[in-house]
């Protein structure tokens, strides 16, 4: 069963495969034609489907910055259309942005509120998704194992839906617990249970490995390769690890500069525990240099440490000492960056509640007749389509002899007419139906599911209204009347039909002499300057 309840087109799907396969800047830019076409329509659920999606795509490519703006983006236009699934996922995308810019606090009150908005729907996918999240978040703070389970809940239900993709990709993070495990085991020194640990990290990574493989998932088989050389080596199996390098070295390059610069100083650092330092420090020369070609300063600080490492281990200690000052100048520019991201994120925070503000001012725009401010025939259309098969009244209804009101008195009376009648619409029927302008002085009534009784009374509680209102408020000796043509339908008749049945009785409500309601069809036989009869349903 599809969440977001959204028919895509092929572009959307072309960009799901992309996403899929890891070709993740070709995905962004599928999603970003389909969004500018949903922003153009003012579908707000394909805007946040896109918005989902590009976010997604941007986290995988490493561009954390640009992935927050698109999540935040789409948890909002999720929260708008009342889609709690999507909102979810769109809030657990938020929570491993942030655990990737190093925001541990807004990372795990996004992937908590995630999580519990997930828990909430019946969708089991969207469940397993934000248990994953959390996990990631806690396992990054330090609390592993409350991680560790999380994710392994979230395998349990991808196994049983047999999800291939999803299962590689929660196999990926439960392998990542247990590296973090083994690093914690080490630092309480507990080497035996810092080994186990390691050990179950590397099968559980070779099996990630091995199922990203199958499902073509080639951002999980890289991201699980390098991290099954980094184990492997880590035990000193150095030849293994060796070859998994070699292997990710020969899978297709894909976008995006991190993945680059961290297969490189995963390289130098399995190159360098096997002892091929010289090696290990062109690989780490190079992360650094690209790190540095494109500002990313983590990279940076990474790839300068592990040069320390490498030239230290080469007895170069003159080297290795000026790698260290710079490595120490890239730390303290690291605090200032942090202050940066704060400022961006804030700055992302506003744009969105800007965003949101102009969306809705359109959005209402959209649906709300500029004159009347009452809905409008799309949202009369909208509404027609929510009621489809359920039973329902339609109300249509013309001022009379409006077309004289403009001719005697102005337009801008005209258009005051037309804002007070509105008015009078809206209290007489109050929360038992719609009213919107369809246009000109062309009114409909909505009533669903009421009897046939009441809609009469409402619509004749209306015409009496009208005409008895005080208008001369509005200009010396007007006044207004109505004619309303009333049909019902039990659900079983096409809103369509109805409308061409309202619409018929209007036309007699005009015929046989205005300022009446007509619910029946009946001959035409009376002329048009009859004397008014006032409520004739039956
Ligand atoms: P009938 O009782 O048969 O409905 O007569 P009528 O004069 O109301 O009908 P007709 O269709 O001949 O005229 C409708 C008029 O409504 C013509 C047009 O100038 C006027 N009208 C349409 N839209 C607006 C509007 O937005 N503002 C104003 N002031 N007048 C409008
Ligand atoms: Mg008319
Ligand atoms: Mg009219």
């Amino acid at each position: 069963m599809s969440i977001s309840g959204i028919a895509f087109d092929d572009t959307f799907m072309l960009g799901t495969r992309l996403l899929q396969t890891g070709r993740c800047t070709e995905a962004i830019e599928s999603f970003r034609t389909v969004y500018s076409r949903a922003l153009a329509d003012q579908d707000l659920g394909l805007m946040a489907a896109c918005l989902n999606e590009m976010a997604w795509s941007s986290y995988r490519l490493g561009e954390v910055e640009q992935g927050l703006e698109y999540a935040m983006g789409a948890k909002w236009h999720w929260g708008k259309v009342g889609n709690m699934a999507e909102k979810a996922r769109a809030l657990a995308i938020e929570a491993i942005l942030f655990v990737e810019i190093g925001f541990s606090d807004e990372a795990y009150a996004a992937a908590d509120q995630g999580l519990t908005l997930a828990l909430g729907t019946e969708f089991e996918s969207v469940h397993a998704f934000a248990l994953n999240a959390k996990g990631i978040v806690l396992a990054v703070c330090h609390e592993a194992q409350l991680g560790l389970e999380l994710i392994e809940r979230a395998m349990v239900i991808a196994a049983r839906q047999q999800n291939h993709a999803a299962q590689a990709y929660y196999l990926l993070n439960i392998g990542f617990c247990h590296a973090k495990l083994a690093e914690e085991a080490t630092a309480l020194l507990e080497p035996e249970r810092a080994v186990q640990e390691n050990r179950t990290a590397t099968e559980l990574s070779a099996l990630a490995v091995d199922l990203a493989d199958r499902v073509g998932d080639d951002w999980t088989l890289r991201t699980a390769l390098s991290n099954s050389a980094e184990l492997l080596s880590l035990q000193g199996r150095h030849d293994l690890a060796v070859e998994l390098m070699d292997r990710l070295s020969e899978l297709p390059e894909l976008p995006g500069m991190g993945l680059r610069i961290h297969f490189l100083y995963t390289l130098s650092d399995v190159l360098l525990r096997c002892g091929r330092k010289d090696d290990a420090r062109l690989a780490a020369a190079e992360a650094l240099a690209l790190a540095e070609g494109c500002g990313m300063l983590d990279h940076q600080i990474n790839s300068a440490a592990k040069l320390v490492e490498i030239l230290e281990a080469q007895g170069d200690v003159r080297a290795a000492f000026a790698m260290h000052k710079r490595y120490h100048n890239l730390y303290v520019r690291q605090a200032g960056e942090t202050a940066r991201r704060r400022a961006r994120v804030e700055e992302i925070r506003s744009e969105t509640d800007r965003l949101r503000d102009e969306a809705s001012m359109l959005a209402e725009q959209v649906m709300c007749d500029p004159l009347t401010g009452i809905a409008n025939r799309r949202s009369f259309d909208q509404i027609l389509n929510r009621l489809a098969g359920s039973p329902i009244a339609i109300g249509m209804l013309d001022i009379d002899r409006f077309k004289s009101v403009n001719d005697r008195h102005s337009h801008i009376i005209g258009d005051a007419v037309l804002q007070r009648v509105a008015r009078i619409l809206v209290d007489q029927i109050g929360p038992l139906g719609h009213a919107a302008r369809l246009g000109g002085e062309e009114f409909a009534l909505i009533f669903p599911d009421v009897a046939e009784a009441t809609a009469a009374a409402l619509c004749e509680g209306v015409r009496v209204a009208i005409a008895n209102a005080d208008w001369s408020q509005i200009a010396e000796g007007l006044s207004v009347t109505v004619s309303i043509g009333l049909a019902i339908g039990k659900g079983d008749v096409p809103s369509g039909l109805l409308l061409q049945m309202a619409d018929r009785r209007l036309y007699m409500a005009k015929t046989t002499g205005r300022d009446r309601i007509i619910s029946r069809d009946m001959p035409i036989l009376v002329q048009d300057n009859a004397e008014p009869r006032k409520l004739s349903h039956g």
